[in-house]
C-alpha cells in the first residue's frame, strides 16, 4: 500500500485543525496549528471565501479520512460496507473507523498516534486473542483481546506512551495495564467516538 510521505503537519493547516497526526508534538507549542500557520499554498493576508455547501462535505470528508490516515479508496469502501449495513449509516463508518486494529492501538495508548500504531502492527508486535496480527486495517470484534506479544514489552515507543497516558483510554476498552493488553468491552457507540465530527456531511456527499 503506498504511504502518504507528505508533511503530517501540512494536512492540519489545509483542514486549518489539530488532527493529532504526529504523537507528542501535536501538544507541544511547536504545532503548525498553534504557531497559527496558514493552509498551504494561502498567502497570510487572503480573505478566505464562504465554503459552499459541497466544499464544507468535502472538508468534513477529508478531516476524518486524514485523521484515520486512509486513502480515499479505503475510505470510501468503508463508507460502502456502511451503506450495506442495517443502521445510521454515519455511526456505522465511524464505528468501522474505531474498530481498525491500528485505531485500536492508538486509543490503548501503546502508540503516540495512529501512524505509529500502524508501524508496531506491521512489524508484528502485536497480537490479537493470542494470534499475531500484521493487518493495520484488521477489525476488531467485541471480547477481542489485543495484546503487545511478550518480546515487545520493552519497546521504549510503547513504554513511554503508556506513562504519559497513565492508563487513559476509552469506555469501550478496557486495559489491563501490567498486562499491555487492552479488551473490547463493547463496540464504539456514536458517544465514545470524536464529538467534532459530523458524519452527515460525509454521508451527503458520498450519497450524491
Ligand atoms: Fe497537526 Fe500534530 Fe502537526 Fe500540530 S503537530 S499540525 S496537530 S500533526
Amino acid at each position: 500500500m503506498s504511504r502518504y510521505i507528505e508533511s503530517k503537519c501540512k494536512l492540519c493547516r489545509r483542514e486549518r485543525l489539530k488532527l493529532f497526526l504526529k504523537g507528542d508534538r501535536c501538544n507541544t507549542s511547536k504545532c503548525a496549528i498553534e504557531r497559527n500557520r496558514t493552509t498551504p499554498g494561502e498567502p497570510a493576508k487572503k480573505i478566505r471565501k464562504k465554503l459552499s455547501g459541497y466544499a464544507i462535505q468535502l472538508r468534513e470528508k477529508q478531516k476524518v479520512k486524514r485523521m484515520y490516515g486512509l486513502h480515499e479508496q479505503q475510505f470510501r469502501k468503508y463508507y460502502e460496507n456502511a451503506a450495506s449495513t442495517r443502521g445510521v449509516t454515519g455511526e456505522i463508518l465511524l464505528q468501522f473507523l474505531e474498530r481498525r486494529l491500528d485505531n485500536v492501538i492508538f486509543r490503548a495508548g501503546f502508540a503516540p498516534s495512529r501512524s505509529s500504531a500502524r508501524q508496531l502492527v506491521n512489524h508484528g508486535h502485536i497480537m490479537v486473542n493470542k494470534h499475531r496480527v500484521n493487518i493495520p486495517s484488521y477489525i476488531v470484534k467485541e471480547s477481542d483481546i489485543v495484546e503487545v506479544q511478550e518480546k515487545s514489552k520493552n519497546l521504549d515507543m510503547i513504554t513511554q506512551t503508556l506513562a504519559k497516558n497513565g492508563g487513559k483510554t476509552r469506555e469501550w476498552i478496557a486495559l489491563d495495564l501490567p498486562k499491555m493488553s487492552a479488551t473490547v468491552r463493547q463496540l464504539p457507540q456514536r458517544a465514545d467516538i470524536d464529538a467534532d465530527i459530523n458524519e452527515q456531511l460525509i454521508i451527503e456527499l458520498y450519497s450524491k
